[in-house]
């Protein structure tokens, strides 16, 4: 299903960076996820809304996918390996699917002080009256993050190549419960400083 942007969307969110936004989807409903200013990175994490012990899974995903980048027409899966979204819009074309997600702890080894994307996270499930039970690293993929495996196995993160008004878009395989927070991390990942994102959902 793509060419969703012709119709209207059933909800729109814009989050601030250190925020986070959650809900309820129905399979064959799509979420959109707009970079407004580019270079901004969101957590994104899924769960299927039958049994929250089961969610998406990045490691099985890449597995699956035989590939570490996931773009237009991925076919992310659970850890139970059945499809839980299928990436249809992606104009980027950069993300990381090594799972994780910063948080006060990981905020730390960087001397700052400061919740993460875990603790927000952790809000938005709560908000949703959901069971945390399936949040673990490999439940989050971080949309437009750019952190490249270098051939030389180095590793680190880098700035967003996002551009103002790129797009995700993630088409519901499964009924599923989501949540994101729109990053806040310092330093290169989320560009000069961090910019709000906008929040879609149509179907
Ligand atoms: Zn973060």
């Amino acid at each position: 299903m793509t060419g969703t942007s012709s119709s209207e969307p059933l909800w729109v969110r814009d989050v601030a960076p250190g925020a986070g936004a959650s809900g309820r989807v129905s399979a064959g409903q799509a979420l959109r996820i707009i970079d407004l200013e580019g270079q901004q990175v969101a957590d994104l994490v899924a769960f299927s809304a039958e049994d929250p012990g089961e969610h998406l899974d990045v490691t099985y995903t890449t597995f699956a996918a035989e590939s570490w980048q996931l773009g237009k027409d991925s076919v992310f899966v659970t850890n139970r390996m059945r499809p839980i979204w299928t990436m249809t819009e992606d104009t980027c074309g950069a993300h990381y699917a090594g799972g994780g997600f910063c948080s006060r702890e990981l905020n730390a080894l960087f001397g700052v002080d400061q919740p993460g994307c875990y603790e927000t996270i952790l809000d938005e499930l709560r908000h949703l009256d959901a069971p945390t039970t399936g949040l673990n690293p490999a439940s989050c993929f971080n949309v437009f993050m750019n952190f490249p495996y270098g051939a030389e196995g180095e590793l680190k993160v880098q700035e967003s190549l996002s551009r103002p008004g790129d797009i995700v878009e993630l088409r519901a395989e499964m009924d599923l419960l989501w949540a994101v927070s729109v990053c806040h991390m310092p330093g290169p990942c989320n560009g000069p400083h961090p910019t709000p994102m906008r929040f879609e959902l149509y179907g």
